[in-house]
């Protein structure tokens, strides 16, 4: 029986086919939602997250969408996102660090990934019981924000910028500026431990495609450059601010389930970041090259 992907044109459709094949059975979640729903992908079908510590010092702690990462440091707590609000960031956030037995007041950044609500909409709530720094792209930080009210930039806040390095406590984040799913989206790198085993992270900040073919090309760039990085930086984990991103509802059951000597679900190896990468770089060259296809079939509907 065939499953029906969202493309239609020839050339999208065999993008899809290489994601699919990029994909490898390893990130499913990530390939049906990201590809349009190919074939070989699936939806989520998994309950609310625990909050889980994932490699040695890093949390994940956000609900069944929005992902949230907590760094521990010794100089205090590094935050990636902060969920739509600040009653999320109350039930969500803070709950789940109690759980994890980190103090919020810990919280010293907070870097948001870009200027959609769900991952800004806590960030002023946790700043008021931390004091944390709040980052952001100035592209984001000044451009057309979705959804609650974005933050007011306080003289102690700042924004993120490409090849930046944010250090705390001994650890350091590398940040890669990836326009595309909004103008000054933000990805990440960051070396993490797994019971003492070096690795490193890459986090991809932005997930579903524009719909313009402008952004989408800037986006299809983003993802070279994210690559270069990751190459560079010898990443070999996959981490994402979704978790249709990086299959991460999969991924934490797994990790709940992980027996000492069994591999961390989240380490994907060399191999399988650049796999990821090129499973993320087909279907933004599928999303292309349907609308190219769209606008060749109706002229008049080019944007
Ligand atoms: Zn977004």
């Amino acid at each position: 029986m065939e499953r029906l992907s969202g493309y239609t044109a020839p050339g999208a459709k065999a993008y899809a086919a290489m994601a699919a094949d990029a994909s490898a059975g390893q990130w499913p979640v990530t390939l049906f939602y990201r590809c349009r729903n190919v074939p070989g992908g699936s939806a989520i079908h998994a309950p609310m997250p625990q909050p889980i510590e994932v490699f040695d010092g890093v949390y994940s702690i956000g609900d069944d969408a929005n992902n949230v990462w907590a760094i521990d440091t010794a100089e205090g707590i590094i935050l990636i996102d902060a969920l739509s609000n600040e009653e999320d960031a109350k039930r969500v956030i803070v709950e789940n660090m109690r759980k994890l037995k980190l103090d919020p007041a810990r919280i010293r950044y907070i870097l948001i990934t870009h200027n959609h609500g769900d991952h800004y909409g806590g960030a002023a709530y946790l700043k008021s019981l931390s004091g944390a720094h709040l980052a952001m792209s100035r592209e984001d930080w000044e451009g057309k924000a979705l959804g609650a009210p974005m933050p007011v930039k306080a003289a102690d806040d700042f924004y993120l910028t490409d090849g930046q390095k944010i250090t705390l406590g001994g650890r350091t984040i590398s940040v890669v500026l990836t326009p595309g799913h909004t103008p000054g989206t933000v990805s990440l790198v960051f070396p993490v431990t797994d019971k003492g085993q070096p690795h490193v992270a890459s986090l991809f900040g932005g997930q579903g495609s524009p719909k313009n073919l402008a952004a989408l090309q800037q986006f299809r760039k983003s993802l070279d450059h994210f690559a270069d990085v990751t190459d560079a930086m010898q990443a070999d984990v996959v981490l994402s601010n979704h978790t249709v991103g990086d299959d991460g509802l999969t991924k934490v059951a797994l990790l709940a389930k992980r027996k000492p000597g069994q591999p961390n679900p989240y380490v994907a190896g060399r191999e399988g970041v650049i796999r990821y990468s090129a499973l993320w770089q087909a279907c933004l060259s599928a999303d292309i090259d349907q609308i190219a296809w769209n606008a060749a079939a109706r002229p008049d509907a080019v944007k």
